[in-house]
């Protein structure tokens, strides 16, 4: 994916993976591209205030709605599907489903209320409630990662085999040293090494905090980087 959206910018784009591309971590998802946030919005909402709670929640449905239409625009051969999701109460009170599904209205993110009735009649689920939302999709994992490597390629991107053993950031180019004695210099690098954080890197912009988001204050260098 960084590597399809990069070639697209025009970037100059040098892959390295030691692995078969899509063998790592990828090989082993479940497939759901969820746009939901593993927390809820209260939760998060009550952590970072409405806000930038909404925004994470944005950024993610805006995340799976740009995947689906990359696919479908690129021709890439690989099948996704819109999916609905089913977001189920966990004990028997319905008021926090309630409370999160009114933050998400006002918040403009789409989902229905489903009562205990509705849940069971539409989906035959014996729950107390749930919240049904559009916005989600699947995908071959594997498939998707090697059509859009397969589409950077084409546009240039050169792939190699060898694992990073050195890294320098210090220069005005980064510096990556390969097992293989060979060294590239490139103007940013970045690191799309899955739950694999490599023991070369030492930064001071980032730390890992949790292996589902990384995130760090906004880097001036590279502010127009991500933006469509
Ligand atoms: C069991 C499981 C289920 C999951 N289910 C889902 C899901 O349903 N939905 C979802 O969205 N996500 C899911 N995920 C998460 C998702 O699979 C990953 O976030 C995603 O595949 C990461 O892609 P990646 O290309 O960054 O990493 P990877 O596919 O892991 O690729 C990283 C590559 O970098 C290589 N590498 C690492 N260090 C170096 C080095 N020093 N030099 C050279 N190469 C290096 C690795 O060998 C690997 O080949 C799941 C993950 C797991 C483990």
């Amino acid at each position: 994916m960084v590597a399809e959206r990069l070639t697209r910018q025009g970037l100059d784009v040098v892959i390295v993976d030691r692995e078969h591309p899509g063998h790592g971590s990828t090989a082993a998802s479940t497939s759901m591209l969820l746009w939901e946030i593993d927390r809820p919005l209260v939760e998060l909402a009550a952590i970072y205030g409405f806000e930038r709670a909404v925004c994470a929640y944005r950024a993610s449905l805006a995340a799976v709605t740009g995947l689906l239409s990359l696919v479908r625009s690129t021709n890439v051969s690989s099948e996704i599907r819109a999916k609905r999701s089913l977001y189920l109460a966990t004990g028997s009170s319905t008021a926090e489903l309630r409370d999160e599904h009114r933050l998400r209205s006002r918040a403009g993110l789409p989902g229905d209320f489903l009562d205990h009735g509705q849940l069971l009649e539409i989906f035959g689920m014996a729950r107390a409630a749930a919240i049904v939302s559009s916005g989600a999709a699947d995908a071959d994992p594997l498939q998707l990662a090697h059509s859009l490597l397969r589409l950077a390629v084409a546009r240039g991107a050169r792939s190699f085999d060898a694992e990073a053993i050195a890294f320098d950031p210090a220069g005005a180019a980064v510096t990556v040293g390969f097992d293989n004695d060979r060294e590239i210099a490139a103007r940013a690098v970045v690191l799309a090494t899955g739950y694999a954080m490599p023991d070369i890197v030492h930064s001071r912009v980032q730390a890992v905090s949790s292996s589902w988001a990384i995130a760090t204050a906004p880097q001036p260098r590279f502010r127009n980087r991500w933006r469509r």
